[in-house]
């Protein structure tokens, strides 16, 4: 089952996060600042991180910097995970060596696909097998969507 680190500092984001990963069968862990997230990082080797933008201590940007300088790290799957709207942001986030984006409130079809994106990179063979593992799929909800 794969591993996904949210750091975030705001408590209501990381429940929401947290709610939307455990309905999908992923396995969460919790860092709320930029120093805590690089700890865990080494600690329990996530499968991929969700980072915000915003947080004490250490932020995004700062993060993903030391992420990519330091080899054992370097290879992590991290989406930026950010309020900041505003035009040009998403590039900035992109050139900062993200792998993804996702813009607060986090839809949770959005969270999804940068999931199965970069984590099915690696696991194509189990796709089918692990699609909704420990919950039932919406089946309406997916099909509405696969629309988009
Ligand atoms: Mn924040």
């Amino acid at each position: 089952m794969s591993k996904v680190l949210i750091a975030e500092d705001n408590a209501v984001n990381r429940e929401l996060l947290r709610e939307l990963l455990e309905m999908r069968g992923y396995t969460v862990a919790e860092a709320c600042d930029g120093g805590e997230a690089l700890r865990m990082i080494e600690q329990i080797q996530p499968d991929l991180l969700l980072l915000d933008i915003g947080m004490p201590v250490l932020d995004g940007y700062a993060v993903i910097g030391k992420i990519r300088e330091n080899p054992r790290m370097a290879r992590l799957p991290v989406v930026a995970v950010t309020a900041y709207a505003m035009q040009g942001d998403r590039e900035k986030i992109l050139h900062a060596k993200f792998d993804g984006y996702l813009s607060k409130p986090v839809n949770s079809q959005s969270l999804a696909e940068e999931l199965n994106r970069l984590l099915n990179k690696r696991a194509d063979r189990d796709i089918s097998r692990n699609q909704t593992p420990g919950s039932q799929p919406n089946d309406k909800a997916e099909a509405a969507h696969k629309s988009e």
